[in-house]
């Protein structure tokens, strides 16, 4: 494994994000950079900050950003428009939210300030009108099942892909790059997140299913997982595998009476056992499936 995807993954856990939990960073080695910004196409740029990424596109028009992922760390914020404006004077248009959790979505007012548009899934504004954070930019618009939104010359089309880690995540695709942005729901090479919490199944399964029926070949994540890398319709289809794979296991362990102790105990998948996560967060994923199995819900 290359020395900067070690570093980049010690990281991301001394940040507590849901990268891959194998890696350390050798003793005496150089801490990481804290953030970086990496031009992904002539349009699209990929914003990191510790564990969380967002991307922003650049237009003649102004510019498109997604998730401000500033949640109790302001700083992150001042430093992902600094960054944009190294790039260009142009104004940043609207900010799209991914989903409604604050660690990608808090501390956006910085954004607002500017006279950025917010946009969201209309789940996401409902959660976030109960919730009321007070570090949380309510969405100024709403989208239902898809919007395409046109800046400059520049499509980028929000698409709902149904509920899987959210009730509310909005898919971003650049249909001129073929470059699709999923956030939290597709961990690439990396198993879910604790025991999935805020999910559902087994729309999670369809939702994989819309994803891989649009038209792209690479993605960004909302985390740098397997070393920082795009992912691709494989590592989609290997997910959806690794899901299958764990859902049947856990359901013949329901019904032999195993859950919810037990088949998070004895419960592996080897195949698995190179991905982010897997000896973390293995024993949640089994606890959700038992839930489903084994209680109905
Ligand atoms: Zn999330």
């Amino acid at each position: 494994m290359p020395r900067r995807f070690i570093l980049g993954l010690s990281l991301v856990l001394a940040l507590g994000g849901a990268a891959p939990a194998a890696a350390q960073t050798p003793p005496g080695a150089p801490a990481p950079p804290l953030f970086a910004t990496t031009k992904i196409t002539d349009t699209v740029y990929l914003f990191r900050y510790g564990g969380h990424q967002a991307i922003f596109v650049v237009t003649p028009a102004g510019v498109i950003a997604t998730d401000p992922i500033g949640y109790l760390r302001p700083q992150a914020v001042t430093t992902y428009l600094d960054e944009i404006r190294k790039i260009t004077p142009a104004p940043v248009k609207y900010v799209v939210y991914s989903h409604h959790h604050y660690d990608h979505i808090a501390g956006g007012k910085p954004f607002k300030d500017q006279g950025a548009v917010f946009i969201a899934h209309r789940n996401a504004r409902l959660h976030l009108e109960q919730l009321k954070n007070p570090d949380v930019v309510m969405p100024d618009e709403v989208v239902d099942s898809s919007r395409v939104l046109e800046l400059g010359g520049v499509k980028l089309e929000l698409h709902y892909v149904g509920r899987n880690h959210s009730d509310n995540s909005l898919v971003m695709l650049l249909p001129s790059d073929k470059l699709l942005v999923t956030v939290d729901f597709i961990p690439i090479q990396t198993v879910q997140f604790r025991d999935m919490p805020d999910g559902f199944l087994p729309d999670w399964f369809d939702s994989l299913d819309r994803v891989l029926a649009l038209d792209w070949d690479r993605m960004i994540p909302g985390h740098p997982y397997a070393g920082g890398r795009l992912g691709t319709k494989d590592d989609v289809r290997e997910l959806k595998q690794y899901m299958t794979e764990l859902s049947d296991t856990v359901r013949a362990a329901a019904n032999q009476g195993k859950c919810f102790d037990a088949a998070m105990k004895e419960i592996k998948l080897p195949k698995y056992e190179k991905w982010g996560n897997y000896d973390q967060y293995l024993p949640g994923n089994i606890e959700r499936f038992c839930e489903y199995w084994g209680r109905g819900y």
